[in-house]
């Protein structure tokens, strides 16, 4: 069918609005007209190729929309039903048998492949084939082609416009903290970043219990919404030393628990130096490839872990739900990182999230 894409034709590219060939949902497919996406990081990061994905390219991986059409497989869903998009796992590996299908084997070629795993190209344009799939969704266009495992089912009187990001970046911040750290009540926990993963990292520690949050970050207004979301500390880095900043906050001792989501190999070093004696770090940040980090051996030979994770661990399905019944209880208001933008200003919000003005740019598309 003829959708309008947002197509990303050059290196640091604008998104230019195109109409293009989207192919006809296989057996295990399910096609969604697309209500509204979030964007990432890992978006932009493709646009300015430190993910060099061949171009043209349709990005976008956190769609939310309603199903129009199913493969001749697909039990889970019919159309009319409405979804939120998250990322995409084979099902079949030692890890996605294992209900961890955030570390499937094939987790590249379901997400960030140029098209389908088994080779087929979703996307084209004047019979030329484009890179598409993107997360198995390639969300910055009116319609989409997903992968069965990839959606979550909703209810049809929730949002789809606040829903929508659940499927990756707030995901990943919450589950570092409620799938991985599992910290106990009245634990500390220090979270360097205050963007949407960070933020969402905040909240889920709230959500945990602990008794203190110290939000990292290097702009007074990130800090402050911080605040807001639950962090009883705040520490801008540029106001002096963050890892003695966060041993004040913690009576001297470090962290329990610290939450990566910058990126920046540096300040993942502050992160593990900001931890007690026993306390675990969680790698969120996606470094330029071939990055590597220094951390102190002997604070290793003495206890504390350092570690990472992708998608903060989430089997959608069940976390995606969890979390939406969090913010209906009003104990994870992630809505309030959203800022809308129409499909023709997606560019806006690109600006807007690179400036660091916006947090969560969530794109909504034309009824
Ligand atoms: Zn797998
Ligand atoms: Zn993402």
């Amino acid at each position: 069918m003829d959708i309008q894409a947002a197509v990303i034709r050059e290196k640091g590219g604008a998104f230019n609005l195109e109409r293009v060939e989207l192919a006809e949902p296989a057996a295990d497919e399910v096609q969604i007209k697309i209500v509204a996406s979030g964007m990432c990081h890992t978006d932009l990061a493709v646009r300015d190729q430190h993910i060099p994905l061949p171009l043209p390219a349709v990005l976008g991986h956190e769609g939310a929309g309603v199903v129009t059409a199913v493969g001749r497989g697909v039990t889970k869903v019919k159309p009319g039903d409405h979804v939120v998009l998250s990322y995409g796992s084979c099902g079949q590996c030692g890890n996605c048998l294992a209900g961890r299908p955030a570390y499937c084997a094939q987790f590249l070629a379901y997400n960030v492949g140029t098209r389908r795993p088994d080779g087929s190209c979703t996307h084209s344009k004047d019979g030329q084939p484009m890179t598409g799939c993107f997360f198995y969704q390639s969300s910055f266009a009116t319609h989409a082609l997903t992968h069965v495992r990839n959606i979550v089912k909703v209810d049809k009187d929730l949002p789809l416009e606040v829903l929508a990001p659940l499927g990756c970046g707030i995901q990943t911040g919450a589950g570092a903290v409620l799938n991985c750290l599992r910290p106990s009540a009245g634990s500390s926990i220090a979270v360097f970043g205050a963007g949407a993963v960070g933020l969402s990292a905040v909240m889920a520690a709230a959500v945990a219990g602990c008794s203190r949050i110290i939000a990292i970050d290097m702009q007074d207004s990130r800090l402050q919404l911080a605040r807001e979301l639950g962090a009883t500390h705040v520490v801008n880095a540029k106001a002096g030393n963050a890892v003695e900043q966060v041993k004040a906050a913690t009576g001297g001792a470090g962290a329990d628990f610290a939450v990566e989501a910058t990126g920046i190999p540096a300040v993942m070093t502050q992160a593990f130096d900001a931890l007690n004696g026993t306390g675990t770090v969680v790698v969120l940040g996606v470094a330029p490839a071939g990055a590597t980090v220094s951390v102190d051996i002997s604070s290793l030979l003495n206890g504390k872990t350092l570690r990472g994770a992708i998608e903060g661990e989430s089997v959608p399905d069940i976390f995606i739900p969890r979390l939406i019944e969090l913010w209906q209880a009003g104990k994870f208001p992630f809505d309030r990182l959203a800022k809308f933008y129409s499909f023709e200003h997606i560019n806006e919000a690109a600006e807007d999230s690179e400036r660091g003005t916006t947090i969560k740019p969530v794109i909504r598309f034309p009824a």
